[in-house]
């Protein structure tokens, strides 16, 4: 089976890990704190703390920002599911925004008209939790402008964007995707899937030294060791703190020696995922299909092609009887039993809905080889002929 996405490991991510595991701390030695300098290297980011999962990530980022008990958090349904989880897991409530079916991103445009009605009512969102789907940046600056007008802190959900680059509206403001230039925070994902991997692992960027403290105190049991900033007046031999509830979420040093390795080969995977995207979008562009925007800033951590609906089932299972992995990003967050149990209904986010009944993701990943793709764009025009 050609899978949808994949990680790509050579011999030197194997001889990092292995000089850890021989030589090494297995967790709490250097690699972390080397592997946080890494990607604030990559991004520009000030302050990087790595976690066990993007997911944990998304928590402590959640919990950063204050998020708690009577707290609403707007996430898009086009996602997975840990964007809203994450808001769950602090007491709060989700709600959703619906996508522009052309960028498939959380509509700008919808989100103000709610932001406009929660007013109203009393109800503005703590939280905006924005994700840049499939690798390509959200309208930063506009979601920015949104936040500074109605004052709720924005998250970047950046589990598909690390490699992708943000360019705004003027050149100053072109950056690293994964730098948190127009939001708080941002986070990011290792599953083997994503732009690099540490097998499982994530990270929380921000350049704010204050939130920066408290995700390190909420990653690791809410304890410091940090002399500095101890409350008790008169620390005892060996004193250290717990001063609020945290977590173990941290990641190991055996994982982010792995991560330090795949970052530095970061670039040349999205390049070749930009090929291979380019490759899919000359092949399809004749054909009657919804191709991605070809956007070369993107990290194209998906490649998704939207067909008739009434085509997409019989080509998504044609695609599947000849080994390949095709897949779909993504279910609805709130077409899920769990989410329909909180009261949410199919019909309320019509847009992500149209689009999930289209949508087919094709194999994207850097190994994936000419002859593979090329097996892939033939067995979709066979398909869809
Ligand atoms: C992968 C992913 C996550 C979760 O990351 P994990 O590292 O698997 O916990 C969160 N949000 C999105 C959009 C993702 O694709």
């Amino acid at each position: 089976m050609i899978s949808y996405g994949r990680q790509s490991i050579n011999q030197d991510d194997i001889e990092a890990v292995e000089h850890v595991i021989r030589h090494e701390n297995l967790t709490q030695g250097k690699q972390v704190p080397a592997f946080e300098q890494a990607l604030c290297d990559y991004t520009g980011s000030k302050h990087a703390i790595a976690v066990n999962s993007g997911t944990s990530g998304l928590h402590i980022a959640c919990l950063a920002a204050g998020v708690g008990q009577g707290d609403i958090v707007y996430t898009t349904p086009n996602t997975f599911v840990a964007s809203a989880n994450c808001a769950l897991y602090c007491s709060a409530s989700v709600d959703f925004v619906d996508i522009d079916a052309d960028t498939r991103q959380m509509s700008v445009l919808m989100l103000e008209d709610k932001l406009r009605q929660a007013e109203k009512h009393n109800r503005l969102p703590k939280v905006v939790i924005v994700v840049h789907f499939a690798g390509h940046a959200c309208d930063m600056e506009a979601f920015y402008a949104l936040s500074e007008r109605f004052g709720f802190t924005v998250i970047e959900d950046n589990a598909h964007g690390l490699g992708a680059s943000y360019k705004g509206t003027s050149n100053q403001s072109a950056h690293k995707l994964g730098n948190p230039i127009h939001s708080s925070m941002t986070v990011c994902s290792f599953h083997p899937v994503k732009s690099i991997t540490t097998c499982e692992g994530g990270a929380v960027l921000t350049n704010d030294m204050k939130l920066a403290k408290k995700l390190r105190l909420f990653a690791s049991h809410g304890i410091t060791k940090d002399a500095e900033d101890f409350l008790c007046p008169t620390p005892a031999i060996a004193h250290f703190e717990q001063q609020c509830l945290g977590f173990n979420y941290r990641l190991s040093d055996v994982h982010a020696a792995l991560g330090i390795s795949q970052l530095t080969r970061i670039d040349s995977f999205i390049q070749k995922r930009w090929r291979l995207a380019q490759n899919y979008h000359d092949a399809f562009n004749s054909l009657d299909i919804k191709l991605p925007i070809l956007d070369e800033s993107s990290a194209w951590h998906l490649y998704v092609i939207e067909v008739d609906v009434e085509r997409r089932d019989n080509l998504f299972t044609f695609l599947r009887s000849k080994n390949i992995g095709v897949n779909v990003h993504y279910i609805p967050v709130h077409w899920h039993p769990y989410y329909q149990q909180l009261g949410f209904k199919k019909g309320d986010f019509m847009h992500s809905e149209a689009y999930f009944r289209q949508a087919i993701t094709l194999p994207l990943y850097p190994d994936l080889t000419a002859d593979k793709q090329e097996y892939v764009i033939s067995a979709v025009k066979e398909g869809f002929a």
